[in-house]
């Protein structure tokens, strides 16, 4: 959730921090700040709200070349100036930046704080207060701060600097990501890739309560004991025009249309010499091996999931359980006796996920990440990855990660075992093609979006079987970014309690891919009509009749998922874009979720 910058180096800081800061909005904030060191001190420009508003109150006349800016996704105090980071401690010769949650900031403000005046409500404040005092007793800044990294705990990503030492930028990280970016002649800090990319491509992965201390011309890695750490540096493979939004007016556009290309560059990637599907031999083993799948995951990731379930099940013949990350955490079910974890994370970092890592390698059991992020923690801390090959995904509404999260499913599946003998490429190649013919369709999404859901307060998602889980999807897709409450249910169950919200108008989407279950989910849709629902069909064309709205082109049965999504991605977009919402940061939504 939200993020970090800092550079020290050669150039006036200021723009760098800015913009590094808007690549990474997409993690969801509501509020920035930006401290630049020069001969004058430390000067600080803080607030709630966008990057766009920090950069109206930074003063242009402050340069320096050494400086760390904040985007906050508050959890400590509500979003206001004071709550905003930086913080400074009481004689402000320090200055700290935090994303993360510091579970015991009451104990240790008890313990150690008791006579310090606090400004603001944060967890944050405790740090730098903690540092400032370990060094009022005599121990020197590292020391200090590593001392202060023993005594919190919860998570955090920490950018320090000393008045006194103005060539300095110290940093930290226990849970929450961090990089160290490599230039010449200066050096970087970031929560991830994206921020520091326009600068330098080389960056050193920080592990939890590693130390770093950073200054233009050198990077040096410590343990919290003060150990030094030999690492070796990583080269980022991501294209500045990856992240730009080029075209389009918002990134969720440009990740929808994108899709198609995903879905083929996966295949490619999926691919041995001889073209055929190709998962390392140890996954594909491990998965035969163990008598049940435990899909862990969370939001649209969980939804993936549950259509791996049924992949897994009908295709491969291997029992699958789906589990949302935070309910295992507190509340496991009884084990099979040979399980295996499979982690779905779009970036990799999702705390919740973790926790359930965590919990399972003390217990012995082996682990599977499909993850969009390379070197991401789930991934480094898991046995083995799969990736999505998705390119980064900035939207804070996943949509090509969604698809690209089954599409490697799919094959992972056919690969354990292949009941059904389904040709996956063949299968994949098809589905590219008619999601990008869905692609081209835009203007009925429009039409349809302003036709149903303009005015609407709420709207409902109806589908059985493996439709079902993608009505959880499409409902997803559509609250999380236009507000409109929305419900995915599985069609025979509507009757059964919630029928009673269905009034004059009020919008019901069915999904209907199967062919075993179109007629009852018909006879659901009559039911809806019959007490005033406005019903509109997706639907594939061998089961289409002349009133459905939207018809796509056959594809496999177990794979309609792909394509079915394709259409409720556009309609959330253009209903939101209708309402005037902030499409690619939906309010109080961060794009990874590494708080639990
Ligand atoms: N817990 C801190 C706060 O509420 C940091 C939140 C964040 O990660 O931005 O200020």
């Amino acid at each position: 959730m939200c993020g970090i910058v800092g550079y020290i180096g050669y150039e006036d800081v200021k723009e760098i921090i800015l913009s590094g800061l808007e690549k990474l909005e997409y993690r969801g904030y509501d509020s920035a700040g930006i401290a630049l060191v020069n001969e004058d001190g430390v000067n600080i420009f803080k607030d709630k709200g966008r990057i766009k508003d920090l950069r109206s109150i930074v003063d242009e006349n402050v340069k320096s070349y050494l400086g760390i800016g904040h985007t906050r996704w508050a959890t400590h105090g509500v979003p206001n100036r004071i709550n905003s980071h930086p913080h400074q401690s009481c004689s402000k010769r320090f200055t700290l930046v935090h994303n993360g949650i510091i579970e015991n900031e009451v104990d240790l403000r008890n313990k150690y704080l008791s006579d310090v005046h606090f400004e603001s409500d944060t967890d944050t404040e405790t740090i730098v207060q903690l540092i400032q005092k370990f060094v009022d007793e005599g121990e020197a800044v590292e020391l200090a701060i590593r001392h202060t990294m023993s005594e919190i705990q919860g998570s955090y990503a920490l950018a320090i600097l000393d008045k006194d030492d103005p060539n300095t930028i110290y940093a930290a990280k226990n849970k929450s990501p961090l990089l160290a970016g490599i230039g010449e002649g200066f050096n970087m800090i970031g929560s991830d890739a994206m921020a520091m990319i326009s600068r330098t491509n080389m960056f050193y992965e920080l592990e939890d309560k590693e130390f770093i201390k950073i200054t233009k011309d050198s990077i040096d890695i410590y343990t919290i004991y003060g150990a030094k750490i030999d690492k070796k540096p990583f080269k980022a493979d991501i294209d500045l025009s990856d992240i730009e939004k080029g075209i389009y007016p918002h990134y969720m556009l440009k990740e929808i249309e994108e899709q198609p290309f995903v879905i083929r560059k996966i295949i490619n990637q999926y691919s041995n010499e001889n073209g055929y599907p190709y998962i390392e031999k140890e996954i594909i083993d491990d998965v035969k091996d163990c008598d049940k799948v435990y899909i862990i995951a969370c939001g649209t990731s969980y939804h993936a999931g549950l259509v791996g379930k049924q992949l897994l099940e009908k295709i491969a013949n291997k029992p699958t359980e789906v589990i949302i990350a935070s309910e295992f955490v507190y509340n496991m079910p009884l084990l099979s006796k040979k399980p295996l974890f499979l982690f779905i994370s779009q970036s990799g970092e999702t705390a919740d996920c973790r926790s359930v890592l965590v919990k399972i390698k003390k217990m012995g059991y082996k682990s599977l990440t499909i993850t969009n992020v390379k070197g991401s923690t789930l991934s480094r801390e898991s046995d083995y990855t799969l990736l999505l090959h998705a390119g980064p995904e900035i939207a804070v509404c996943s949509t090509k990660a969604y698809t690209a999260q089954i599409a490697v499913l799919s094959i992972l599946t056919t690969l354990v075992n292949n009941t059904i003998s389904i040709d996956i490429f063949k299968e994949l190649s098809k589905i590219a093609n008619v999601m990008e013919s869905l692609c081209d369709n835009v203007d009925l999404y429009r039409k349809l979006a302003e036709d149903y859901l303009l005015g609407q307060r709420s709207c409902f998602y109806i589908g059985r079987h493996i439709d079902y889980f993608v009505c959880l999807e499409a409902a997803l897709k559509l609250k999380e970014i236009s507000y409109i409450q929305t419900e995915g249910f599985a069609a025979g169950e509507l009757k059964h309690g919630t029928i009673a919200l269905i009034e004059d108008r009020t919008p019901v989407i069915a999904i209907i891919t199967q062919e075993a279950i179109n007629l009852n989910t018909r006879s659901n849709i009559k039911e809806v009509k019959a007490r005033g629902a406005n019903t509109l069909v997706i639907t594939m064309k061998k089961l289409s009749t002349e009133t459905d709205q939207i018809v796509i082109d056959d594809v496999h049965e177990m794979l309609s998922p792909l394509v079915a999504i394709i259409s409720a991605q556009y309609i959330a977009y253009y209903a939101a874009l209708q309402r005037g919402c902030d499409i690619d940061k939906p309010r109080n939504l961060a794009k990874s979720v590494t708080v639990e």
